[in-house]
């Protein structure tokens, strides 16, 4: 079974004589909301260490791992099934010893993976041994680099690897790495799809680089930022401890909007925009389409954790109290994490528990950042109206989720988004809510970009089908439907 993935990854090199595997856990903890399926890190000392395990961070790791885990470079990785469910033989990083140590984890989905798998690497005589698509990164980026010389690795070498990467390599992927006792790496796709951002700090011992998915990871470590990575833009740190970058794809820069929308912690700040700042202006607008609709509304009820941001903003615009009418059980994990249908219905009520003064004898409106199969929002408006809700008015501050993520967001398949070839009306009625809005496609985009960034531009395959890696074929996607079937089955 494949094991495409959504995840998120921290990559560190620190000075000579430190240990870094403290601030890749720090990190790791920042960004377990990217993946709670698996956790990993490898180091590098005198040679590479692991420790990877199915689990959250603080389930997977143990003092007695530290003391083993010792050394200046370290990647480390949280994953999130987005096909299949994962076994423990595909937690990343991955990496090899020989002929040239590598370490490797990323983010993304590499949309031509089995093709290599069945093709291109049996004709070079070598046999994939996991169902993780990082795996066809690290042999093509370490078979290029081996090609080079072992000792005194520099820019240049790493150029032709990720340049070979992306010669072979389509999809979207952010990766980090670390080479045996040289340095660290990492890369944007050409597209720069997924997110990826750089940090350093100072101490008496000398300068730490970290290279992380998210901001936040690089803040709670105690990093100053210094930027994100671009579209096809690499990165290396070598024994000389200088960063360089250069820039080896050319390809439009299209960061996924849906990070914004729900991915991200809002105190990320992804290619320039903070994902805070990004959901009070969904709110807003979200705010101003509703007034447009001329319904009345006593209240606005967010659906925690992601949609609390816009809809302390939708509120504010309409003048409406903002109150918090569920209290979600943190514990219980996303709702996706399950991959089931029905383990997934079962969870939103052990999720999300009402507070019944909220809504009784009110026309509430509950906002949620997105709705794809429907389950979450059928079983919320269910809740609502045993509350006493007087009107039970529903938004989704995205627009109808239509099309499936080939680069690694779980979307699901085709068949199941309960918009597809639905009216919103219908959609509404599906659902049992009064009244569905949805936000306009333009308007999503308008507020994401704010101010901050006017020049972004998106992609929004799930929205609109478009996928602008030009690569995605019907078959594709079939294949990506077929194994998510088969694991929805075997569960
Ligand atoms: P559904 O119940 O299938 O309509 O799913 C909608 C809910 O899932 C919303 O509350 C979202 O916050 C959440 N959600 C949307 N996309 C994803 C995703 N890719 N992974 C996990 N949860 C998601």
């Amino acid at each position: 079974m494949l094991a495409a993935t959504m995840c998120g990854f921290i990559s560190i090199f620190g000075p000579d004589g430190t240990d870094v595997v403290q601030d890749v856990l720090n990190g790791l903890l920042a960004i377990q909301h990217r993946g709670q399926d698996a956790a990993g890190v490898v180091t590098f000392g005198e040679k590479f260490e692991a420790k990877k395990g199915l689990g959250l961070v603080r389930e997977v790791f143990e003092e007695k791992h530290l003391h083993r885990l010792r050394g200046p470079l370290a990647v480390g990785h949280v994953r999130y099934p987005t096909v299949g469910v994962g076994s423990d033989t595909d937690v990343q990083p991955f990496w090899l010893d020989f002929p040239v140590g590598v370490a490797m984890a990323h983010n993304g989905n590499v949309t031509n993976f089995l093709e290599l798998k069945r093709r291109y690497f049996p004709q070079r005589g070598i046999y994939l041994n996991s169902n993780c698509d990082l795996e066809a990164v690290l042999y093509v980026f370490a078979a290029e680099l081996m090609k080079r010389p072992r000792q005194g690795i520099g820019p240049e070498d790493v150029r032709e690897a990720v340049a070979e990467v992306f010669r072979m390599v389509k999809g979207s992927y952010s990766v980090v790495g670390i080479v045996s006792g040289q340095g660290m790496f990492a890369f944007r796709d050409p597209f720069g799809i997924k997110p990826i951002i750089v940090g350093q700090k100072q101490t008496p011992e000398g300068t730490w680089f970290a290279v992380a998915s998210e901001s936040v990871v690089l803040d709670v470590a105690g990093y100053e930022i210094l930027r994100d990575l671009r579209a096809g833009e690499m990165l290396w740190i070598g024994k000389d401890r200088k960063l360089h970058t250069v820039q080896v794809g050319g390809e439009p820069h299209r960061p996924c909007i849906f990070e914004y929308v729900y991915f991200a912690r809002p105190d990320s700040t992804l290619d320039g925009v903070s994902v805070y700042q990004a959901r009070l202006r969904l709110g807003e607008r979200m705010g101003r389409s509703w007034q447009a609709t001329g319904l009345d509304v006593d209240v606005v009820i967010p659906v925690p954790e992601s949609a609390r941001t816009a809809a302390q903003a939708m509120a504010e615009t309409m003048g409406v109290p903002y109150r918090e009418g569920f209290v979600k059980n943190r514990y219980v994990g996303r709702t996706f994490i399950m991959p089931s249908d029905k383990k997934r219905r079962d969870s939103v009520r052990q999720k999300l528990n009402p507070i019944r003064i909220e809504f009784e004898g009110k026309r509430v409106l509950i906002l949620d950042d997105s709705i794809v199969r429907g389950h979450t929002s059928r079983q919320i408006v269910k809740i609502a109206r045993q509350m006493g809700a007087k009107k039970v008015y529903l938004a989704s501050y995205s627009p109808p989720l239509l099309y499936p993520c080939p680069y690694g967001i779980d979307m699901s398949t085709q068949r199941e988004f309960i918009a597809r070839g639905r009216t919103v009306e219908e959609v509404g009625k599906e659902i049992g809510a009064d009244h569905l809005l949805f936000q306009d496609i333009d308007d999503m985009v308008e507020a994401v970009r704010g101010s901050e960034r006017r020049d972004l531009v998106f992609c929004k395959a799930c929205f609109e089908g478009s996928y602008p890696t030009g690569d995605v074929t019907e078959e594709m996607l079939r294949d990506i439907e077929q194994e998510r079937l088969a694991a929805a089955k075997t569960e």
